[in-house]
This record gives C-alpha cells, sequence and structure tokens, in this order.
C-alpha cells in the first residue's frame, strides 16, 4: 500500500508573514491540512481550494479532537495515499506536542518531515520589543511551561490537560524547573560571568497559574522589582502588552487572557526603547477596505504594514459591461481627448479596441488624460503616456487643468454609478 506523508510544520506565532517557506511549499501541496486554534486563518489560503481542512481546537478549554483522536486522524488520512500537512501554531516541537504526534507516526510506519516554525516564546517578546538575550543584561533565556500536571516534576507542556489540572496541590507546588535560579543569597553577587547576566524566564500558557509563577519566582529569590511582560495575541494585531514587576504583575495582568507569554528579567526593560511594532502609526486600528474584492488586498497590505488590521469589506464589484456597443461605437470615431478616471476604465477601453484587433495606435493624435497615477500606469502598461495627470486626483481638477474644450469631442469611458460632474 503506497502511503502519504505527513508535515509538521510550525505556523509561526500569529503574523501569517512568520511562516517559513518551506512550511509555505508544504501547505501548497496539501490534500489536508490538520491545524489548531492559535493558528492564522490567512495561512490556510496557501493550500489548493479542494484541501480538506479539518480544525482540530486546542485551546484548553475548546479541545475538539483529543491527541489521541488527532494522532489517529494524522495516520488515517496518510493511509489514504494522502499528503498531510499538519499546522501547528509557533514551533510544533515546543509545547506543541508535535512529538507526540511524530512518535505516532513512526508506530504507524508513515513518513513524516517537521518544519519547524518560529515560537511565540521568541517572537512575542521581540514583537513587544523585548529581546530574549542581550549584551550585559541576559546572556540566556529559558521556555517553561506554566502548566504542571499532577506528578510532574518539571513544568508539564500540556495544553490540553493542564488547564484541567489546576488543582490546589499543582498550584501550591514550587515550580521545580524554576528552583536552579540561584538562591537570594548569591543573586547579584559577583560569582563568575555565569551569575552576573541573569537568565531571562519565559513561560509559555502561564496565564491560569500566573499567581503561583509569581510567587515561586519571588520564594526564588528574584526581587519584587524585576521587570516582567505579559505579552497577548504576540505578532498580531490584537497584540496586547502589559508591563509591570514580579511584585504588581499579577494585579495588573487581571484582565489579561490567554494566548499570552509572560517574559521575566532585566530585558523588558529595553521595551521603552524598542516597541516597534506597536509604535506603527495605525496600530490598534481596524480598517474596513471597501474596494473591489481584486483591488483591495494591495491597499490592506499597506495598511497592514503600518500596524492596522485591515478587513476586506467589498461594497462595489467590477464587472464586465453589459452592452458593448455604445463604447465600440465611440471608439470608431476620432476624439480630441480621452479622460480616463481609473485604472479599470483604461482595461474596459483596452478589452474593446483588441476585440476590434487594434492597438494603441487608435489613439494616435489624440490626447489622454488619466485622473491619477494608478491610471497613468495602466496607461503605460499599453504603451499609452497620458498627457495630463491633475495634481490633485479628483474630477474637478481635470475639468480645471485641461484649459478651453469648446467645440472639442471628449470621449469619457467610465462606471455606470460614477458622478456626473465630469460629463
Ligand atoms: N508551539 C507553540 C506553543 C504552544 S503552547 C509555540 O512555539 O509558540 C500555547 C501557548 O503559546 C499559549 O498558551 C501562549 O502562552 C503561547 N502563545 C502562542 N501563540 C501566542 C501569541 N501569538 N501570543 C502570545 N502567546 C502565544
Amino acid at each position: 500500500m503506497i502511503s502519504g506523508i505527513v508535515y509538521i510544520v510550525g505556523a509561526g506565532p500569529g503574523d501569517p508573514g512568520l511562516i517559513t517557506v518551506k512550511g509555505v511549499e508544504c501547505l501548497r501541496r496539501a490534500d489536508v491540512i490538520i491545524y489548531d486554534r492559535l493558528v492564522s486563518p490567512h495561512l490556510l489560503d496557501y493550500a489548493p481550494f479542494q484541501a480538506e481542512r479539518i480544525y482540530v481546537g486546542k485551546a484548553s478549554s475548546d479541545h475538539i479532537l483529543s491527541q489521541k483522536e488527532t494522532n489517529r486522524l494524522l495516520v488515517e488520512r496518510a493511509r489514504q495515499g494522502k499528503t498531510v500537512v499538519r499546522l501547528k501554531g509557533g514551533d510544533p516541537f515546543v509545547f506543541g506536542r508535535g512529538g507526540e504526534e511524530a512518535l505516532a507516526l513512526v508506530e504507524a510506519c508513515i513518513p513524516f518531515e517537521v518544519v519547524p516554525g518560529v515560537t511565540s516564546a521568541i517572537a512575542a517578546p521581540a514583537y513587544a520589543g523585548i529581546p530574549v538575550t542581550h549584551r550585559g543584561v541576559a546572556r540566556s533565556f529559558a521556555v517553561f511551561s506554566g502548566h504542571r500536571t499532577e506528578g510532574e516534576t518539571r513544568g508539564g507542556g500540556d495544553a490540553e490537560t493542564a488547564a484541567v489540572s489546576s488543582q490546589p496541590s499543582a498550584v501550591s507546588r514550587p515550580l521545580s524547573a524554576i528552583s536552579r535560579q540561584p538562591s537570594a543569597d548569591t543573586l547579584g553577587s559577583e560569582r563568575g560571568p555565569w551569575t552576573v547576566e541573569r537568565e531571562t524566564q519565559i513561560f509559555l500558557m502561564g496565564m491560569e497559574n500566573l499567581g503561583s509563577i509569581v510567587a515561586s519566582l519571588l520564594e526564588e529569590g528574584y526581587s519584587s522589582e524585576t521587570p516582567v511582560a505579559l505579552v497577548r495575541w504576540g505578532t498580531t494585531p490584537q497584540q496586547e502588552t502589559v508591563v509591570g514587576t514580579l511584585g504588581d504583575i499579577v494585579e495588573r495582568g487581571r484582565g489579561v487572557h490567554p494566548p499570552a507569554v509572560l517574559v521575566v528579567g532585566q530585558v523588558v526593560s529595553l521595551r521603552e526603547r524598542l516597541k516597534w511594532f506597536e509604535d506603527r502609526p495605525l496600530f490598534g486600528k481596524r480598517i474596513l477596505v471597501t474596494r473591489s474584492r481584486e483591488q483591495a488586498s494591495k491597499l490592506s497590505c499597506l495598511l497592514a504594514e503600518q500596524g492596522a488590521e485591515p478587513i476586506d469589506f467589498p461594497v462595489i464589484q467590477i464587472l464586465p459591461m453589459e452592452d458593448d456597443t455604445p463604447l465600440d461605437e465611440a471608439l470608431a470615431h476620432p476624439h480630441d481627448w480621452v479622460i480616463f478616471t481609473s485604472a479599470n476604465g483604461v482595461k474596459a477601453v483596452w478589452d474593446r479596441l483588441q476585440a476590434a484587433g487594434r492597438d494603441a495606435r487608435a489613439f494616435a493624435g489624440v490626447r489622454l488624460c488619466a485622473i491619477g497615477p494608478a491610471t497613468a500606469a495602466e496607461l503605460a502598461s499599453h504603451g499609452l503616456h497620458a498627457d495630463f495627470v491633475p495634481a490633485e486626483y479628483v474630477a474637478e481638477a481635470i475639468v480645471a487643468g485641461i484649459g478651453d474644450v469648446a467645440g472639442q469631442r471628449i470621449m469619457l469611458p467610465r462606471a455606470d454609478i460614477a458622478q456626473e460632474f465630469l460629463a
């Protein structure tokens, strides 16, 4: 029997631009995509239209499929000969149970590959302006799970069961992962290069246990003045950062819900100067883009680059003309001016010219006006130079700019919903 293959792919932390090139290639040839909650929905657009998309959840309160069922699904689809992409938030081997899924595939003799991803543990702080290491401040970082399951001595990276497992016993037990920190009496003392710069501590899945994590760190000798940051929905337009100290972060972070990364250490102080992402001019703004679907994406990308969250909401649609005759007849006559008020108008006219077996020579001796640079560029793509482009891209400026047109023949190709002013 020919088996398919499973690609265990890291989707990155949220910003859809943070998936790897290899990850995108896998998505492009996927027959099936099995994805988690923290995966950007935009990434699914890379997959072929007909690919099967299966959501398996994975918030602590939202597991559509259990881990066992997910493993079984991977095996089953691969056995059908399919190319399966297992798309997981961040990096698949950082608290993502990617290792367990790979083991299930090994057991079932299914070929697989792992495509690492950008983990939220580093990327969320980076987008909040916090480098996890910094010369003279922190020379190492450690990533912990803020969840612990009963019977585990380290922070157990179990996104599914751990939220349910915050029984008092689990909460009151200090996190042993932290206990390898220097004790209070060695803090700040010169004990060689390894203790002068403190390690940055990063916790994923830490919100439910924030109180006990902080208490453990304080017990381990961390000063209550240690800078701390919570970065929620890092790398996305909804990113929210709450900064405080070990002494007050529990209070300040009260309204912060998962998913969030907790960063503990002096590196957090660098944020004040390095918070580039949240400082972009349109950060935090949701903007409806009402252009036609085909034309919206360019504007949306520009808005996103400035920090906005663009929402495509087309209120117009560009359709071919119902009746070509008026335009064909107009094109059959000579004109003094042709005034284009949109790139779409240029396209429509060019299509009809071509349909009549004609080309740019049809405009020999005709003066061309474009309402703005995009329209002029569309003309240029057909080898046509706009004789006049107003400084201000509005109909009024065209009238003022083309001068006295008394007695001239003017062609004005435009949409049927365009304003009457220019005519
Ligand atoms: N494999 C993932 C982590 C999965 S565990 C990775 O490498 O990023 C899920 C936890 O990751 C969440 O509880 C949260 O702590 C963190 N997380 C994931 N995406 C995040 C984001 N965009 N912003 C902040 N934290 C995030």
